[in-house]
């Protein structure tokens, strides 16, 4: 059936780079997005990152320049939630009660951060950090130092700004319910790899804790108890406790659901002419035959570029090694691969104490998921450990660790 038209819902990345892509795969029929944010869609990984640290500006953000979506035809909907979905009628909701009909329908809805019922979050300077606004916001309570932040959350975005709130010469505790930072994500080795090096810049664990209460004075955060009774005195407190998929949309319109919104590996969901992508999509991963929800930038990027294909009815699968990055004062980490699939510690090829070093996960022998810090790029670790995945041969873990023997007589000949 030939498509007339294409509505996108969500102006992340996963819903302007599908945008992106049914342009230049040649669609010229109506395609509309659908944003709840007032912003043209941004990246959001700088957000805690250069852009948070003032080392990049508002030009580093947008996924294409603000005029590409009128010069390519795109109807760019700025501010506009959806609130509504029939799937029978093929139609969407919007909140001035208008309704648009669609062909085919892309649900790019993301995620939104967790919040905890802790008394006491409601206080100012206390808040979740998700959209350039907690950038913008944060960043101008961090300028100048000297403030003590409190810091909720031991994962990816947790790290991240706690190591931006030291930079800026804050004083920083940060408080998880894991024994070691990153431990659910890497392993304890290479989450106590990340511990040492927040140490080693002044941030402070407290770990496994949470917070019991966060404590205030006349509207404003003046602490946090922990439930160790702990009491940690905080100008600021962001809760970076992880995020849950957006599906009210798909709930309300009962869309299969299971961690996300299910898809095949196509990204098609359980109705008809209905596609899931980035944050929000529980996709079948060809390579694992398991379904896969990914919370990565990658995810989005090439997630918004197999469902715009697929929407025009090309045989295109998110078949793609799922990859994410993490930068942390003067460590930059690069990770490919499956977690699911790993059975026990990683193969270290480097040094923990120089900071440079390769980990190689395996599962029988074959390596399923790998991570480089601050390795040379000129060795291509990522692209050697995405062949590694894919070529699935088995590799002995003494020849992975053994810097003397290139990364690329490990690959088998083609
Ligand atoms: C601070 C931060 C740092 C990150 N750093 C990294 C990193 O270093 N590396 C990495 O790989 N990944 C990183 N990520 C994750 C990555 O940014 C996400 O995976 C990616 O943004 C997901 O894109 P998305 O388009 O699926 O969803 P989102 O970016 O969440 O966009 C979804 C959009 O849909 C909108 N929306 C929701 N419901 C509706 C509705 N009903 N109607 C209209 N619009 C709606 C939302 O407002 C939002 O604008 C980071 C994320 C954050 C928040």
């Amino acid at each position: 059936m030939a498509v007339e038209n294409i509505v996108i819902v969500g102006g992340g990345l996963a819903g302007a780079i599908a945008a992106k892509t049914l342009r230049t795969e040649g669609f010229a029929g109506p395609v509309v997005l659908l944003a709840e944010e007032t912003h043209h869609p941004y990246l959001r990984p700088p957000l805690s990152k250069e852009y948070l640290l003032g080392q990049a500006q508002d030009d580093a953000l947008p996924v294409v320049p603000a005029g590409w979506y009128a010069e390519n035809g795109v109807e760019l909907r700025l501010g506009s939630p959806v609130t509504s979905l029939d799937p029978a009628a093929r139609t969407v909701g919007l909140g001035d009660g208008s309704r648009l009909e669609y062909a085919s329908l892309l649900l790019a809805t993301g995620s939104r951060p967790r919040a905890i019922p802790v008394p006491g979050s409601d206080l100012d300077g206390v808040g979740t950090f998700r959209t350039v606004e907690d950038s913008r916001r944060l960043r101008q309570q961090l300028d100048g130092g000297g403030q003590n932040v409190v810091m909720i959350g031991s994962g990816w975005i947790g790290m991240e700004l706690a190591a931006a709130a030291s930079a800026y010469g804050n004083t920083v505790t940060l408080l998880g319910l894991e024994e070691v930072p990153l431990g659910a994500a890497i392993g304890p080795e290479l989450g106590g790899f990340f511990r040492s090096l927040h140490e080693a810049n002044g941030v402070r664990f407290r770990l496994p804790a949470s917070a019991a209460e966060i404590t205030g004075r006349a509207g404003r955060v003046t602490g946090v108890v922990t439930d160790a009774g702990e009491v940690l005195p905080a100008d600021l407190v962001v809760m970076a406790v992880g995020v849950v998929p957006e599906v009210s949309l798909a709930a309300a319109a009962g869309i299969g659901l299971h961690n996300g919104i299910l898809a095949d590996a196509s990204l098609r969901t359980s109705a008809p002419g209905i596609f899931a992508a980035g944050d929000v999509a529980n996709a079948l991963h060809p390579f694992t035959g398991e379904h896969h929800r990914s919370e990565h930038w990658s995810n989005a990027l090439n997630g918004g570029k197999v469902a715009a294909r697929a929407m025009l009815g090309q045989d295109a699968v998110l078949d793609t090694v799922p990859y994410f990055y993490t930068d942390q004062f003067a460590v930059s980490m690069e990770y490919s691969g499956f977690p699911t699939l790993i059975t026990g510690p990683p193969t270290i090829r480097g040094s923990l104490e120089a900071r440079e070093f390769l980990a190689f996960w395996q599962r029988d022998g074959r390596v399923v998921a790998g991570m480089s810090v601050n390795w040379p790029r000129s060795d291509k670790p990522q692209k050697m450990i995405k062949s590694f995945i894919t070529s699935k041969s088995a590799l002995r873990p003494d020849v992975l660790a053994d810097p003397a023997v290139p990364l690329d007589q490990l690959l088998p000949a083609a």
